[in-house]
């Protein structure tokens, strides 16, 4: 019945088991028109919490918030050449207002670099005004013709950080700082364990000078780009004449930054924990730490309510589920669908007997617990699932992280999943050798010694060690 699989396995079809968890968790929905995405309230919930630590991160590195248009003068994104031939697919442009056709067609934002920094020119007038260092929570439109929920939505929401400095250094100095920021809120708040490294010329963010990623590897064995952080160098302040006075007195180009992390994350912690039997949540960023689930009323209701004040005066997300109408075992698998950390079961028996039971959702595991432990128990057991999941991330990582010395063996191995460290001369051509026909890519030069001497297309010496693999 009620405990019956509700989903297909993992290892049966993943992605089928993505599209039942969305669905079975009521995570997100189809929108009505092509690519886009309801998302449901308990995502809307986690997302919130994800979006709170997010916001306090990038703002303790002392950027502001502020919000710029939805639409962008079409003009604007051709004063940049890079960036309009790589945005221009996927671009929704509005040419009729109120009735009339629009002298100038609009862009839907893909992504704001122009606009924020047509701003940038008209606010930064000497070197005191840097550097200036703006964040936007936003929604985004960027065409998109196979979308899957979370991962790839024609409209999807994130934050995007936009910064100006006095020099490329600074800028330079900044994109790593952010990149850091995501490794840390990837480690430590989702607790995936994620790799970082710069991207190659071929995916580099379109007008970025370099552009450095963090990617995680989903229980599929592929790669998810969770976060990218670029240092644009002066290629937006010459297009868009941001100039500024140094202290010496002369007239210079600013250099700029950008950064971005999506309702994609979602998907990521659906991706890297979840398991047959649903979602399972970092207690970091979930809505209810803790539900508790009444098996009668009455005096088992008077306890359960007890119980959670207790937990919620101890800081933990407490959540009583008193649907009745529901049975025991339904609520029980629902809460395990949607994720929730720890559930504090509770009968007229074990009331008798003076305590209730804890499930751990992590590794399913039942055990009786004092009722008057229940709150320092279950503040240890969330502790304990936060370090548990990151822990089991970082060794899925780890265990599925290879090294191959020729391309045959790549070739051979890539469709098994798992990141696979090769020497890379760093050449266009051999890097498209090495996604033909694999559907692999180079998901990030990492800062390693090459694992050989030769590239593993063509024998070159080896510039760079790179993790290719296959991604979403
Ligand atoms: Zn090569």
């Amino acid at each position: 019945m009620a405990n019956e699989a509700v989903l297909t396995p993992q290892g049966e079809d993943f992605p089928q088991w993505y599209q039942d968890v969305v669905a079975r968790a009521e995570l997100a929905e189809n929108g009505p028109a092509r690519g886009t995405m309801v998302i449901r309230p308990w995502a809307w919930a986690i997302w919130e919490h994800m979006q709170a630590d997010m916001d306090r991160r990038i703002k303790a590195t002392g950027v502001q918030n502020a919000y710029f248009p939805l639409f962008i003068p079409m003009s604007f994104l051709e004063k940049e050449r890079e960036h309009v031939e790589g945005f221009s697919p996927e671009l929704a442009v509005v040419t009729h207002g109120g009735g009339e056709q629009l002298a100038e067609p609009l862009v839907v934002r893909p992504t704001s670099e122009t606009v924020i920094n047509h701003l940038f020119a008209k606010w930064i007038q000497s070197y005191r005004d840097l550097p200036m260092l703006l964040n936007q929570w936003a929604n985004v439109v960027r065409w998109e013709l196979r979308p899957r929920l979370f991962l790839r939505t024609t409209e999807f929401l994130w934050q995007e950080g936009h910064t100006a400095h006095a020099t490329y250094e600074e800028a330079q100095a900044e994109t790593m700082q952010m990149l850091e920021v995501y490794r840390a809120f990837m480690e430590e708040t989702l607790a995936i364990g994620v790799v970082v490294g710069e991207k190659s010329a071929a995916e580099r963010f379109a007008g970025a000078d370099r552009t450095y990623t963090c990617e995680g590897l989903m229980r599929d064995g592929k790669a998810l780009q969770m976060g990218t952080s670029h240092n644009l160098g002066h290629n937006f302040a010459r297009a868009f004449d941001i100039q500024y006075l140094s202290a010496e007195g002369r007239r210079e180009l600013v250099a700029t930054t950008s950064w971005g992390s999506s309702t994609r994350m979602l998907g990521a912690v659906i991706m890297a924990h979840g398991d047959d039997h649903g979602l399972r949540l970092p207690p970091a960023i979930a809505p209810h730490q803790a539900v508790l689930i009444p098996l009668g009323e009455g005096e088992v209701v008077r306890m359960v309510d007890k119980l959670a004040a207790e937990l919620r005066a101890d800081g933990v997300r407490a959540h009583v589920d008193s649907r009745f109408h529901l049975s025991f075992g339904r609520r029980s698998v629902d809460w395990e669908l949607k994720g929730v950390p720890v559930r504090v079961e509770l009968g007229p028996r074990e009331l008798g007997a003076g305590r209730a039971t804890l499930v751990r959702r992590d590794t399913r595991a039942k055990s009786p617990v004092p009722l008057d432990g229940v709150a320092m128990a279950v503040r240890g057991l969330l502790e304990e699932l936060q370090r548990g999941l990151h822990a089991e991330s970082l060794a899925y990582r780890d265990e599925h992280t290879y090294t191959v010395a020729n391309l045959e063996e790549f070739r051979e191995r890539v469709g098994d999943g798992g990141f696979f460290r090769l020497a890379w001369c760093g050449s266009e051509a051999c890097e498209q050798a090495i996604g033909d026909g694999t559907g692999a890519s180079i998901r990030a030069i990492v800062s390693e010694p090459p694992p050989g001497p030769a590239c593993v297309v063509d024998g070159a010496p080896a510039a760079h060690t790179v993790l290719a693999a296959r991604a979403y």
